[in-house]
């Protein structure tokens, strides 16, 4: 069974939030404050996705989501953010989380979400050793990882699987939709800003000068294109 921790002080939007992912067939672990759900993780290496609300008591959401990804890059991180001025933080600091759900959410589309992350990370899961090599990049399909000139270049998920389907498309235009589709899933709600987001995040790792990128290249009104 999935597991999934959900990170949110307010117990109402907590419960609701719990009972919705174990009718759809989930484990799931519950934490109040940012510290115990750090816990709950070094104790549950296992958990394949994590909400997290944004005020906490002790820490916001954003420091938990940096404190996780510095040692776990697997995990599926999605922000329960509360109006738009967080999600512009969270498109802002870009602080490594996959996605972001603006409250109120409807359980049907959280399901969704989370689904379509556990898929994802599942089903490459199952595809045998591959070698993809690019230039200065060697991705490696089997441990999930891609170096350039020689350095491991720490990606979250979401970011690997952008880096697979560029690298497979050398010198071919995709959309934000093709490249939404392919690396969320076909029946994934989210708006197309949440790949511009990714693909900056990915620039400022791959790139040497991530404002003149000259791997990942913008197709203006498209989408974006890999290849020097
Ligand atoms: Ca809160």
């Amino acid at each position: 069974m999935r597991k999934i921790l959900v990170l949110e002080d307010e117990a109402s939007i907590r419960g609701f939030v719990v009972i919705n992912l174990q009718r759809a067939g989930y484990e799931v672990l519950e934490a109040e404050t940012g510290n115990q759900a750090l816990e709950i993780l070094l104790e549950n290496p296992d958990v394949s996705v994590a909400l997290l609300d944004i005020m906490l008591p002790d820490m916001d959401g954003f420091e938990v989501c940096r404190r996780i990804r510095s040692n776990n890059s697997k995990i599926g991180i999605i922000m329960l953010t509360a109006k738009t001025q967080e999600v512009d933080k969270v498109t802002g600091l870009m602080t490594g989380a996959d996605d972001y759900m603006t409250k109120p959410f409807s359980p049907t589309e959280l399901v969704a979400r989370i689904d379509a992350l556990c898929r994802r990370v599942g089903a490459e899961e199952k595809k045998t050793a591959d070698e993809l090599i690019n230039g200065p990049f060697h991705l490696n399909v089997k441990n999930r990882t891609l170096d350039k000139n020689g350095d491991r270049i720490r990606l979250t998920q979401v970011e690997f699987s952008i880096m697979k389907l560029f690298m497979e498309n050398h010198d071919r235009a995709l959309s934000r939709e093709e490249i939404l589709n392919q690396v969320w899933g076909k029946d994934y709600f989210s708006d197309l800003k949440i790949v511009d987001v990714n693909i900056r995040r990915l620039r400022m790792k791959i790139e040497e000068d991530p404002t003149n990128p000259e791997f990942i290249t913008t197709v203006w009104g498209f989408g974006y294109k890999w290849g020097k």
